[in-house]
């Protein structure tokens, strides 16, 4: 058990394309391409500047090639005392379902091109994948690799029937997503940090790295992510928080789109009339998040996923 409660803050800086595919809309217009890594990720710099904590933002290599902003955004980050980790070079849904190669070729992809942006020193030692979800041929990738953690798993059956009845009712209406279901063995992973079984990542085994599931409720497998401060309802918040502040170690996942605004940065009605955070103005969004960073902070101390997993592997 951790002397001091744990709490690392992650943001999965998917682009607005990844929206567009998981509602069956094909490709965004040209305007909202680089939305979140242009306009968004400063964001959350000064977010996090403001609450004075350290973040892991999980990068899509792909976003940063010929982006020079986005480029000295992350250099800054990264030199704040941010971490910078693997979230894929082109964030494919069927991940674990391509062969050994290709899922070697997005995760060194990804690496190489973040590594050559901030120097080996900051060099990514953690990955999520984009489906919720690794198998073993994405673990042996990362060992492969010399990554440190993986936080993939997010065990919440809950957040599996809403995607199951989102995606059956896109199907009743023709319409085809991009998002592939997660893989419901994942749903039976630890809650906590463990060590994953190198066939089985799912279950507890003996490999070399940590797997860091993304926090879900104890009983409920609530999910306690950036949507629901976004915009859920303020008692789910409370309740929430409320929650949270008993468990040792809170791994609290948001993403870019949680700090878009569907006014400010021209996002079209096609995809802000289905995704209600992108209705919220960011400024507005910005304070709740603040507001719970600071009561989480009485709690917890807040560290990156790679130092959590420094301090959480001696535990596994
Ligand atoms: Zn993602």
């Amino acid at each position: 058990m951790p002397q001091q409660k744990l709490c690392a803050i992650s943001v999965d800086l998917d682009p607005v394309a990844a929206y567009y595919h998981i509602h069956g809309l094909g490709d965004p217009p040209k305007h909202v391409r680089h939305t979140i890594m242009r306009r968004v990720l400063p964001r959350f710099g000064e977010l996090f500047e403001a609450a004075g904590v350290p973040a892991t933002m999980f990068v899509v290599g792909r976003t940063l090639e010929r982006l020079p902003e986005a480029q000295v955004a992350l250099r800054e980050l990264a030199r704040a005392g941010h971490e910078i980790a693997n979230h894929t070079y082109s964030h494919p849904y069927d991940l674990c379902r391509l062969p050994e190669n290709v899922i070697a070729q997005e995760i060194g992809k990804a690496h190489d091109v973040v590594t050559q942006l901030i120097g080996e020193e900051h060099a990514p030692v953690g990955f999520r994948s984009p489906g919720y979800f690794i198998n073993g041929r994405v673990l042996q990738a990362l060992t492969g690799a010399g990554y440190r953690y993986d936080s993939s798993m997010f065990p919440s059956p809950p957040y599996w029937a809403a995607k199951v009845a989102v995606m059956g009712g896109m199907a009743l209406r023709g319409r085809r997503s991009a998002s592939v279901l997660t893989d419901p063995r994942g749903l039976t992973a630890p809650l906590d940090p463990y060590r994953p079984h190198y066939k089985r990542p799912w279950t507890r085994g003996d490999a070399p790295l940590v797997e860091l599931p993304v926090t879900v409720l104890p009983h409920t497998r609530v999910p306690v992510i950036g949507t629901l401060f976004a915009a859920g309802p303020k008692w789910l918040q409370r309740y929430a928080l409320d929650a949270v502040r008993k468990l040792h170690f809170f791994n609290f996942e948001l993403h870019g789109i949680d700090l878009a605004d569907a006014v400010d940065d021209s996002i079209p009605t096609e995809l802000a009339g289905r995704q209600p955070d992108l209705r919220i103005p960011f400024v507005e969004k910005r304070r709740t998040f603040l507001d719970t960073i600071r009561t989480l902070k009485r709690d917890f101390r807040f560290v990156t996923l790679a130092e959590a997993a420094t301090i959480l592997e001696a535990e596994v």
